[in-house]
């Protein structure tokens, strides 16, 4: 169909009404678009906003918590958490607390004083000629002297030489009781810890590995657990040395690297200390262990607090829990000191908040609240495509029923100037001849009856004609009732073909009916104008032939009235269409068969109402047959 007919009325109207619903469609499709992008922001601007408050939570767990920690440091004795140690020292002494948190220590008491040449006499003996038996009894002697420091002492040079002269059970017993001197340091190192290392080196030597893994492991967990100040050298050197001894049997030291990472810490504060002993905060790192460190200077002391990985993953964890965000710390460089953040963050740096850290806060489940904007989004696209479907779907079907009211409004107007068609022509030739025989212009006798015949005939066409419109108006309506009777149906078709043999006079008519009787529930009136319509319409379609075949059989169910000519045919397309109503064939149309569009709708209908069908055959040239098939009537 060109374009320009898309513009024409009534078409327009449905041309109108389908950019309206494109438009409505479209503009729907905006509004989704727009829509989502507004969600889409306002979703990410409120977990900006959220990710904010959480931050400034954040920062305020942080510094609640390491006020609490400086507040429980600096009471003398109030508890403190794990894995963090309080620290006061001066220039030559340093105190912990709680007691043995720190294994190891910057500065270590002095060694204590022994008066000079106590044992000269000794060691002239022992590197002497005078033998190790007689620098044995001076040692021995000596281990009874009042003095601590000296009795440490000679039991420390009697366990050497009774092991230099092999008599190493009773270096162990020295030894053993070398042990139970306290307080007393000799070179640097407690000498308890010697006499336990003197020990352990015996038992080495003299192959007692029971005992000296025993020996060994005590002394390994002793270290752990800070039970002697020492240097750091001091300890890593006995550390790793008892650690030897036991061997394979060594236990493991639980907190053992937390431990250690304090007393790196503090050894490392101290170091600052003494080039800069200005208060401050920092986090300080060993291996793969940050350590917070927190100090105040009151000259000449100065006190401090330290606090371990554990310490900080406990606070952080509250911090957590408090802001609801998964947070992490990062150092003044950017790098990571604990924990680690997915999606999007806030951070808070050192310098506004005064923490020695920078903090990083994320959606404590960035995952689900995606997955919850997914969901609505989801929704609102969900539910914008059912309208959109159902205005596309109600536009279709509105669409459909515009196209179908023109199609009916065209039709019914053919319909209209076809029945005026219909009835001119007959009421034409009427009014002529009605004329001449009231003016008496016809003279002739045999003339006047030819034209009485024709008026007879005319006036039954009109008849038949307004008979067939009534019954159809009545069929369409459903006011016509049908009035059901036995009868046979061969006997109908006799009185059909008889009386329309008498319309059709110089047409051949061959009509075949069974010889048993076609008994069947029908209207004969109904029935006979169906059969008289494909009657008439085998006469009007067959331009060339003048035969038109009737047959009626009969099968146990059903009986079957076929109406048979040779006349165009119809297309295989227009086979639906005819049985409705004002469808007229094209060949029909173009052929210039006069006709209304309503005879075979006439049949269609008739038939239905007998709970029958109609059959078409027919082949384009060579002729059509129509077959009324209706059940047959059962006595039982
Ligand atoms: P009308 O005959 O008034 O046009 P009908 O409803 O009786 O209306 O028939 C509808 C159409 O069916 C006809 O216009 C014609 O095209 C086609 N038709 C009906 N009967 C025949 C036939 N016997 N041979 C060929 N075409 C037929």
């Amino acid at each position: 169909m060109p374009l320009i007919h898309w513009f024409r009325p009534p078409r327009y109207l449905l041309t109108l009404y389908l950019a309206g619903a494109v438009t409505g469609v479209v503009c729907l499709a905006w509004l989704a678009g727009r829509l989502l992008a507004q969600e889409q922001a306002v979703e990410s601007e409120r977990a900006r906003a959220q990710l904010e408050v959480a931050a400034d939570r954040a920062v305020a767990v942080f510094q609640r918590s390491l006020n609490e920690l400086e507040r429980q440091a600096l009471s003398e004795d109030g508890p403190l958490p794990p894995d963090t140690v309080a620290v006061i020292a001066d220039h030559v002494s340093i105190r912990s607390r709680p007691a043995g948190r720190l294994i190891f220590v910057p500065v270590v008491p002095p060694s204590s004083e022994v008066p000079p040449g106590v044992f000269t006499a000794g060691e002239r003996a022992e590197f002497g000629k005078a033998g190790l038996a007689s620098a044995i009894d001076i040692y021995r002697a000596l281990t009874r002297a009042r003095s601590r420091a000296v009795r440490a002492g000679a039991f420390v040079r009697l366990g050497r030489t009774l092991r230099k002269a092999g008599r190493h059970t009773e270096a162990l017993q020295a030894y053993a009781e070398l042990a139970r001197v306290e307080d007393v340091r000799i070179d640097g190192r407690p000498a308890d810890l010697i006499a336990r290392e003197a020990r352990c080196s015996v038992l080495d030597e003299t192959g007692q590995r029971a005992l000296l893994e025993r020996e060994a492991n005590d002394l390994r967990r002793d270290l752990a657990s800070g039970h002697w100040a020492l240097t750091r050298a001091a300890w890593e050197f006995v550390f790793s040395e008892a650690s030897t001894w036991a061997g394979p049997g060594a236990t493991t030291i639980n907190g053992l690297d937390a431990a250690i990472a304090l007393a790196v810490a503090t050894d490392a504060l101290w170091q600052q200390w003494q080039d800069r002993p200005t208060a401050g905060q920092a986090v300080i790192r060993h291996a793969d262990r940050p350590v917070l460190a927190m100090w105040k200077t009151a000259p000449p002391q100065i006190s401090a607090v330290l606090g371990g990985r554990e310490y900080l993953e406990t606070i952080c964890r509250q911090v957590s829990i408090d802001a609801n965000a998964q947070v992490a710390l990062a150092d003044r460089d950017g790098q990571p000191i604990l924990g680690r953040v997915s999606g999007t963050q806030a951070t808070r740096a050192t310098a506004d908040t005064g923490l020695p850290w920078t903090i990083a806060v994320a959606a404590s489940h960035p995952n689900r609240a995606v997955a919850e904007a997914l969901a609505r989004r989801r929704l609102l696209l969900t539910g914008l495509a059912i309208v959109g479907v159902l205005i596309l779907g109600s536009s279709y079907f509105t669409f459909r029923g515009i196209q179908r009211e023109l199609a009916i409004a065209r039709l019914q107007s053919e319909f209209v100037s076809a029945v005026s068609h219909e009835f001119r022509t007959p009421l034409t030739s009427m009014r002529q001849l009605s004329h001449m025989l009231l003016e008496g212009r016809v003279i002739s006798n045999d003339r006047r009856g030819q034209y009485y015949e024709v008026l007879v005939r005319e006036s039954e066409r009109l008849h038949r004609l307004v008979e067939k419109l009534l019954s159809f108006g009545r069929a369409e309506s459903g006011a016509g009732r049908y009035r059901f009777e036995s009868l046979d149906a061969g006997d109908l078709v006799r009185a059909v073909t008889t009386e329309f043999r008498s319309y059709a006079s110089d047409w051949s008519l061959e009509i075949s009916t069974p010889s048993t009787p076609c008994p069947v529930r029908a209207d004969r009136e109904m029935l006979s104008l169906a059969l008289w319509n494909l009657l008439d319409n085998a006469m009007k379609y067959s331009p060339e032939s003048r035969m038109i075949w009737v047959d009626l059989s009969i099968d146990a169910k059903h009986a079957s009235i076929a109406v048979r000519d040779r006349g165009i045919g119809i297309p295989r397309q227009d086979r639906q269409r005819i049985f409705r109503k004002f469808e007229r064939g094209a060949q029909a149309a173009e052929s210039g068969v006069q006709g209304t569009g309503i005879g075979l709708a006439l049949v269609h209908h008739v038939v239905h109402a007998h709970r029958g069908e109609v059959r078409l055959e027919s082949e384009v040239g060579r002729g059509s047959t129509f077959t009324m098939v209706i059940p047959v009537e059962t006595t039982a």
